[in-house]
């Protein structure tokens, strides 16, 4: 079954990986398992699982049936060797990157991350000694330049949050592995149903999975995926310094997985359609999306996102932020909260969501004007949506 499933396209996979191995008693679907540890009789059974020289399961920070289903799905739609989960997305980058990095070592990145990742650049890496380099985050040239002076760790986001800019991971990959870094990509944006960092050098990939894996917004969770030995690393950390994800929220995370395909293709084309027509719009000074043809880097998003340009589009009012105020309550179809990747369509600005931990002056320097808002396109029927920001903007 695994062969196979692995042979499979990713629509399948995302059904049915991951599931037999935990299945019970001749369920069709994986249980919960709601056990802190797993007992067992015979001591000597005992010790050779504990040991890992027989399968099975010990204790719940260590490993879990319901948590085993959920890592085995995504190892298979990233096609990675190896997958960890983790209690949230935080917790997934958190515990790479302290799991690999050593005091004194380097760690070259870009200036849009996540505002919870940048903060780990910019407060705790610097906290054990650890230097962190924050490019300009579309200026290759220069990333390559200071990954030339060696680094331990290259990580990229891409797409990024909340302006929606694309990296090149090929080419920043292959210049990494010159200079023996290890690289990670967050692929929490684009999800393996359009972009498969692995496939294009990169050595790890991390997930909020309390995003478009999940889909649901019910669920916290994240996953490590990618090369076995790094993997093996992180695991260990996460073992002993306990961000296990609970097996309720594996459940749901699961449960979500198995209609990612049909989720991502709808709000692929409903984005394209919304962010087309935003730009139409008077009231609409600029619009972020990388399936337009005016996005600077719509011919590498084109390259590197095979299976499209994801869900996430943000675009900024005439007016400045006093409009934002007047706009976002009248959108009927939008939830106004701190989230994205759900079924339902969620709007923000920056300002109080992704980038809340980031100053204003910060955020200023990052690109990310006062008046944006980001738009997390649900799986409504894209005209309601279309007609609900037209009402809106009053047009
Ligand atoms: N990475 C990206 C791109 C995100 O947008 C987020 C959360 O918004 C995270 C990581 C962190 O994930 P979590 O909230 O599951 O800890």
């Amino acid at each position: 079954m695994e062969r196979e499933v692995r042979q499979a396209r990713i629509a399948t996979q995302a059904v049915w990986a991951g599931e037999e191995q935990s299945l019970l008693q001749g369920a069709t679907q994986v249980p919960i398992v709601q056990s802190v540890s797993f007992g067992y009789d015979d001591l000597e059974e005992w010790q050779a699982v504990a040991l890992g020289s027989k399968p099975g399961h010990i204790y719940s920070r260590n490993t879990n049936p319901t948590l085993a289903a959920l890592e085995e799905k995504v190892r298979i739609l990233e096609g990675a060797e190896a997958a960890t989960s983790m209690a949230s997305g935080m917790a997934a980058i958190s515990n790479t990157l302290f799991s690999l990095l050593r005091p004194g070592d380097r760690v070259v990145s870009v200036k849009d991350t996540y505002g919870g990742t940048n903060q780990l650049f910019r407060e705790f890496l610097p906290q054990i000694n650890v230097a962190t380099c924050l490019c300009d985050t579309t200026d290759f040239a220069l990333i390559e330049a200071e990954v030339g002076k060696g680094c331990r760790v290259l990580y990229l986001e891409t797409p990024t949050n909340p302006t929606l800019k694309v990296i090149d991971i090929e080419r920043l990959a292959r210049k990494g592995h010159e200079v023996g870094a290890i690289v990670v990509t967050d692929n929490t944006f684009a999800t393996p149903i359009n972009q498969q960092p692995l496939r294009l050098g990169s050595d790890l990939v991390v997930h909020s999975a309390s995003k478009y894996l999940g889909g649901h917004a019910d669920a916290l969770g994240g996953v490590v995926c990618g090369r076995k030995d790094l993997v093996g690393r992180i695991f260990h950390y996460r073992e002993i310094t306990g961000a296990a994800l609970d097996p309720f929220a594996a459940y749901l995370l699961l449960r979500g997985l198995k209609t990612l395909e049909l989720r991502v293709e709808r709000q692929n084309g409903s984005a394209m359609k919304v962010a087309q027509f935003l730009e139409s719009q008077a009231a609409v000074e600029r619009v972020y999306y990388p399936g337009l043809l005016s996005h600077p880097q719509h011919e590498i998003a084109r390259r590197q996102m095979p299976g499209g340009f994801g869900g996430m589009l943000s675009f900024v009012l005439r007016g400045g932020y006093e409009e934002v105020k007047k706009f976002l309550p009248k959108l009927k179809y939008a939830h106004r909260a701190a989230n994205l990747g759900a079924v339902e369509t969620i709007v923000g600005p920056p300002a109080t969501t992704s980038h809340v931990e980031v100053s204003p002056a910060d955020r200023a320097a990052m690109g990310i004007p006062e008046a944006l808002i980001r738009y997390s396109v649900g799986i409504e029927d894209v005209n309601d949506l279309i007609a609900d920001l037209a009402q809106a903007l009053g047009s």
